[in-house]
This record gives structure tokens, sequence and C-alpha cells, in this order.
């Protein structure tokens, strides 16, 4: 199976809680001795196979881990486990997941070589808020109900707001349109996908 290490948690010194999403779950396992390991780390994609218990949790075992260079790029790895803390803690209390989450995460680390990773996490949680039914792209103001014209900020889960109804970073109402439509930040300057990303990380 493969997955990505979304969250670890030390246990009794040296073991690890371990979870990692898979195209159909948010798996939560045990390895024996995890924290001698360097290849259990969150961010990380990794095959693995789990020896299923029934008295405990399933016991994480041969554990691969499939690298990406630019986990190399501290900056990126930064920002990489900023959105797997993000992503453990809106999934944790869900079942069975849709494929989505995985493949996002999956292009996510497919591309990041070559494009920037704030813009590829932006356009990701864009398309996932969608499938969510939460993208608001009808831009009416979640303070006061009227309908936005021209400047917007944008709360937590990218929704809008008047810039006199919420103090914080004002935005241009035509660019995120565009973002919503289209899915694609490359209309925006690198200062905008800053503050949408440090948008993001108040929660998905
Ligand atoms: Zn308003």
């Amino acid at each position: 199976m493969q997955g990505y290490i979304l969250r670890t948690q030390k246990v009794k010194d040296e073991d690890l809680l371990v979870y990692v999403l898979t195209p159909k779950n948010l798996v939560k396992s045990y390895r024996f001795y995890g924290a001698r390991h360097a290849s259990v780390m969150s961010g990380y994609k990794i095959d693995f196979e789990l020896n299923h218990n029934e008295l405990f949790l399933p016991h994480l075992r041969s554990v691969l881990h499939l690298g990406f260079m630019w986990l190399l790029d501290r900056d990126k790895l930064i920002i990489w486990q900023q959105f797997m803390r993000l992503l453990y803690s809106h999934l944790k209390d869900i079942d069975e997941l849709d494929e989505i989450y995985f493949n996002e995460v999956e292009n996510c680390a497919q591309n990041c070589d070559k494009q920037s990773l704030k813009r590829l996490i932006i356009e990701s949680y864009v398309r996932i808020l969608e499938y969510e039914g939460r993208l608001h792209s009808e831009f009416e103001c979640f303070v006061c109900d009227e309908p936005i014209l021209d400047e917007l900020v944008l709360a937590r889960a990218f929704l809008p707001a008047h810039a006199h109804c919420l103090p914080k970073t004002t935005l241009n109402l035509k660019k995120i349109k565009e973002l919503f439509d289209t899915k694609s930040t490359i209309m925006l300057e690198d200062s905008e996908c800053d503050e949408l990303f440090s948008t993001l990380l108040e929660g998905l």
C-alpha cells in the first residue's frame, strides 16, 4: 500500500502512532521503535504493509520511503509539513475518504520540483473546497450578506467578505474570481499567494 504520512506522535519513548493518508482512508497505525527510523516522518510518501491485530492498532511494517528530490529544500519541507498537519486535522474524524484528498496531495508532490509549492497547495485547496461544496463563488460578504463589488478579503476556508467588514489584507475580486473558476494561481502575484497561503494556515 502507498500513502502520505500526515502525522506522527511519539508514545512510550521510541514508538510512534503514525497516521497515513491512502486513497481510501486515513490509517491510524502503530510503529514499534518508529522514532529510530528516519523513513517515518510527517510529509513522506511511503510504501508499507499493515499487520492487522484484533486487540490493538494495526502495525506499520516494511516501510519504504518513496523520496522526492524537493524534500531536501528546507523551505518546501516546512510548507509541506504545515499542509500535512492541516489535512490531518481536517480528515481525522472521517472513516472513509474520497480519493480526492490523496490525489491532490499526490499532484502537489509530483509537481513541486518545477512549481511553487504554495501555489500548488492553494490550487488543490480550491478544488477540495469545491468538492466539499464549500467554495463560495457567489461573492457575498459572509459578515453583512451584501454583494462584493470590488476589493475583498478572504477569511478562513476562503470565505469572502468586504474589506470594511473584516480587517485583513485586501485582494482583487477579479483575480479571486478567476482563481475560483479556473483553479489556477497564474494571475496572482507572489505576495497575493502568500496572503492566501497564510489564510489557508488558519485551517482548512
Ligand atoms: Zn460586508
